[in-house]
């Protein structure tokens, strides 16, 4: 099965995606990522797209669309489960052309699950955020820190990171790019059948338990 997560910037799509990974075997696609990874193996592409993520800003269209083209051409098919778009459409052009690309290589969008979190919960949940750069786990200061300060829980490691883009200022800028170019998804995903919501604001297990019942719905 394939499926968007879609949500504001700190609205728990990672969180959540990591969890569809574990229990189902589906592969989690997230450009965020990628566009991190690329600035710290130092590629030109990610010195070029640096500055515009710590300003909260998009990159372009054209560059997210690349990476995420270049991931389905390298996959071999060899897990059980589906994609998990997350962070992927962020604009119009960008789910047009997820479309083509999907039915290019004869794949189905079953769903996309909208997590939906109101402005000040996400300020508490991006200033508090961070994520273990060995394994991807994801923790916040107070509603999931690790067990053991400075160590993660899942892989031991002792690199636990803060994104230089979690601060207050960069968030008011990149709620207002996803107010501006990305909700507009919200409205496309229903008019094509496939927009389910979900209310992102309660605990962790309860959302996977909703996220769940969407997708058999
Ligand atoms: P996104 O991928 O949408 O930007 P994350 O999954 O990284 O969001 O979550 C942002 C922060 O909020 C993280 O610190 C995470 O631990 C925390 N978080 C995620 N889901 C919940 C939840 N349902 N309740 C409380 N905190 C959450
Ligand atoms: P995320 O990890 O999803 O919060 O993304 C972090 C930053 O990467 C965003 O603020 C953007 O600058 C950039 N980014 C990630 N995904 C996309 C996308 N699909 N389109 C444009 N920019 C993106």
């Amino acid at each position: 099965m394939n499926i968007i997560l879609l949500g504001a910037p700190g609205a728990g799509k990672g969180t959540q995606a990591r969890v569809l990974v574990d229990g189902n075997g589906m592969v989690q696609l997230s450009t965020g990522d990628m566009l991190r990874a690329a600035r710290n193996s130092g590629t030109e592409m990610g010195r070029r797209v640096a500055a515009i993520m710590d300003a909260g800003k998009l990159v372009t269209d054209e560059v997210v669309i690349g990476l995420i083209a270049e991931q389905l051409e390298a996959d071999h098919g060899d897990h059980d489960g589906g994609f998990i778009f997350d962070g992927f459409p962020r604009t119009l052009a960008q789910a047009d052309a997820l479309g083509a690309l999907l039915d290019a290589r004869g794949l189905h969008l079953a769903a996309v699950v909208e997590l939906r979190v109101d402005d000040e919960a996400l300020v508490e949940r991006v200033t508090g955020r961070f994520t273990c750069g060995n394994c991807g786990e994801v923790y916040h200061d107070i509603t999931r820190p690790t067990k053991v300060e400075g160590t993660c829980d899942v892989c031991g490691s002792h690199d636990l990171k803060r994104r230089a883009d979690d601060n207050a200022d960069s968030l008011r800028q990149r709620l207002l790019e996803y107010y501006k170019k990305t909700s507009p998804l919200i409205g496309y995903y229903h008019a094509k059948g496939k927009l389910r919501v979900v209310d992102g604001l309660q605990p962790v297990a309860t959302v996977t338990k909703a996220v769940d019942l969407a997708l058999q719905g």
